[in-house]
């Protein structure tokens, strides 16, 4: 039931019908302005100056003590200045322990139903198409030359090649979309409609897209600190159009992102796109990401910390596997384990042979 407030309140006239919520927030609002004025003329008094140059002074003061306060707070956390810095590695594909166990159960019984041998060491040539996604034609804007894709995909085969999977670049596509280009985080409308509109393949062809993960008002909202997201090869038949593998533009070869710079954004997300989970998963529980060979990790590692060991489990933390958080030049390898895993979900969820 809605009560409507009419009538006087001290020195507060009201002449229409309000709630009495309302009510109480304009009285509120004048009592604020009227102890504003009296704070104005205690200090227009002892400067002397007139009631409206004091006022003035009081609100630019104020102002400036808020765009202090706010730039104060922004260092203390840590937000990068520069749109294409990152402070912290961070991936999209974050499944919970449940969600694990339930793909797991899951790879388990679709693995046992193929008729062909899914152990077999997996030797094959995967098509892959680049899609760019721009704010504008310049390379600052995300329109990265053909020349940085060359040396991506250099890096992305000469990273895979323990694995004996090779990457085929079919076509690049450039697309202007500063809408896609901020905004297409995972799960978000923007990524599904950029990839619907754009994906090229099968389930055994790559597609990558570039974009800027920088979401909000342009120019001021923080940067993500998301680095890349894949889907994984399970969640193919689910929706096809999704399919495919999103990285920051600034990641590849000679990008501008200080230490994620090296390509290894794209071979860390490729990984998921062929069965991988993080070296972290599940932390040092159960059976943690599901390959007997790679040490149990507590979390993920960031920066290149040697000697690292946060379960107690033997070994130390697998900081140098492409699978974990670390700098691009702190990674180097996948085990044996992971790349037999990637066999057996390429065979299982791809159709590969
Ligand atoms: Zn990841």
């Amino acid at each position: 039931m809605t009560t409507y407030y009419s009538g006087d309140r001290g020195s507060h006239s009201m002449t229409t019908s309000v709630t009495y919520s309302e009510f109480r927030r304009r009285w509120h609002i004048n009592k604020f302005k009227k102890q504003l004025k009296q704070l104005c003329f205690l200090y227009s008094d002892s400067l002397r100056l007139t009631p409206f140059t004091a006022y003035s002074s009081f609100i630019i003061a104020m102002l400036g003590f808020f765009v202090t306060f706010l730039t104060a707070a922004s260092f203390v956390l840590g937000t990068p200045t520069n749109p294409t810095d990152i402070v912290a590695r961070a991936c999209g594909n974050t499944p919970t322990p449940e969600e694990v166990l339930a793909a797991e159960r899951q790879f388990a019984a679709d693995r046992a139903a193929k008729s062909t041998d899914t152990y077999r060491p997996l030797s094959a040539t995967l098509q892959v198409y680049f899609h760019v996604i721009s704010e504008d034609s310049t390379p600052g804007g995300g329109n990265i030359p053909d020349d940085q894709i060359r040396k991506q995909m250099n890096v992305l085969n000469s990273d895979f090649s323990s694995a004996t999977v090779t990457w085929n670049l079919v076509n690049i596509t450039r697309t202007v979309n500063s809408d896609w280009f901020s905004n297409a985080l995972p799960n978000t409308p923007e990524q599904t409609l950029m990839k619907a509109t754009l994906r090229q393949g099968g389930p055994n062809d790559l597609n990558v897209y570039t974009v800027a993960f920088r979401p909000g008002v342009a120019g001021l909202g923080a940067p993500s600190s998301i680095l890349g997201y894949a889907t994984f090869p399970s969640d193919y038949h689910k929706k096809p159009s999704d399919d495919g593998v999103v990285i920051l533009f600034s990641s590849l070869p000679d990008g501008a992102t200080p230490h994620y710079n090296h390509g290894r954004t794209m071979t860390h997300e490729v990984g998921h796109w062929c069965g991988l989970y993080h070296t972290f998963q599940n932390g040092c529980e159960g059976e943690g990401d599901h390959v007997a060979d790679t040490n149990a990790e507590a979390s993920s590692a960031q920066g290149c910390p040697a000697g690292r060991d946060t379960c107690k489990q033997p070994g130390e933390d697998p900081i140098h596997n492409y699978m974990d958080y670390t700098y691009d030049t702190c990674m180097n390898s996948f085990t044996p384990g992971q790349i037999q895993r990637m066999s057996e979900q390429l065979r299982t969820y791809r159709g590969l042979s």
